[in-house]
């Protein structure tokens, strides 16, 4: 018989699939109307039930097929027994078709971490936004990111009811990036993409000083990934702590798939995603698909100094 797919396909091939469900319970969650809405930190930091069943969903789903692989996922919740109608056991056949990349295929289970956001973009999730929201899966390996999925819930829900709702991008390094058109921004337009609930003095300062033709303020870090790939905006610039591990690790792995340069923190640093790491990302987040350089040459000193990792 043939040898069976490389750990790191089967991981990915599943998420791929939890993710779709995750969609699902993002959409019903919506529909029934009772978000559950529960601040957190504050009232730009809410949980909704939705959060809360698909971190359950992702977290169980996964564990149960790799139970040893390290999830960590961003709610904390009480430890209840998860009912069975969250699971998935599917995957997707036609990513564990696909050859594992040669460095990869001797993973296994116990040095994989999975960073879960099981819904990006709450805020905007509350308000109606309902395509900046993301379900975000990202698998490190040796501290990097390697591999990721995006689910886009509500992709093109304002394009008519003919229109499908909601994909799926998924990537792995060394292979490339899948479910969306490779697009690049527009040549010589400096189009910046930032915060929309999470703004600060030093976020604007940050954006004045890199002159931009344009700015963007949309919520949740997968889509703004989304809109790096896409050609709509041409650098993601947030000169604030706030962003976690789980907004950066999958859309960091894509984005590096489809060869962006890079995910790193405002100062230039790249990011860690081994399980001990902090998960804030206190340095803040610059990347851009092309001409990162640009961007990160133009990055005041003084905004620099006045993040600390
Ligand atoms: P945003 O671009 O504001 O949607 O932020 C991207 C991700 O980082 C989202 O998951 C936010 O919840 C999170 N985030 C950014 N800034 C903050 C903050 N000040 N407090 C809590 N979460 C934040
Ligand atoms: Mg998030
Ligand atoms: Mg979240």
């Amino acid at each position: 018989s043939m040898a069976s797919p490389a750990l790191l396909m089967r991981v990915v091939a599943s998420a791929y699939s939890v993710a779709e469900k995750a969609a699902t319970i993002v959409r019903n969650v919506m529909s029934a109307g009772d978000l559950g809405i529960v601040e957190k930190a504050g009232p730009n930091d809410l949980q909704t039930k939705a959060d809360r069943l698909v971190q359950m969903s992702i977290c169980a789903s996964l564990a149960r097929k790799f139970p040893k692989v390290t999830i960590i996922g961003e709610e904390e919740l009480p430890a209840d027994d998860v009912t069975e109608d969250l699971i998935e056991n599917g995957h997707c056949e036609e990513i564990l078709k696909k050859p594992c990349p040669a460095q990869y295929t001797g993973i296994k289970e116990e040095e994989l971490v999975i960073w879960v956001d099981p819904l990006d973009g709450t805020k905007e999730y509350t308000e109606g936004l309902l395509d900046h929201v993301t379900v975000l899966i990202g698998i490190a390996y040796g501290g990097k990111a390697i591999a990721g999925v995006i689910n886009q819930p509500y992709y093109n829900y304002e394009a008519g009811a003919n229109a499908v709702l909601g994909r799926t991008i998924w990537g792995v390094l060394g292979m490339g990036a899948f479910g969306f058109q490779l697009t690049e921004a527009p040549a010589g337009k400096h189009i910046v993409i930032t915060t929309r609930s999470h703004s600060s003095a030093l976020v604007n300062e940050c954006i004045t000083a890199l002159n931009p033709d344009a700015v963007i303020r949309v919520g949740g870090a997968g889509n703004k990934i989304i809109q790096l790939i896409e050609g709509k905006a041409s650098a993601y610039v947030f000169a604030s702590p706030g962003c976690k591990k789980w907004d950066t690790c999958a859309p960091e792995a894509i984005l590096h798939a489809v060869g962006g340069k890079f995910i790193t923190d405002i100062r230039g640093n790249p990011f860690q995603y081994n399980k001990e790491v902090k998960h804030m990302n206190s340095a803040g987040v610059l990347a851009a698909l092309r001409n990162y350089d640009y961007y990160a040459s133009r990055i005041p000193n003084t905004v620099k100094e006045s993040l600390v990792p």
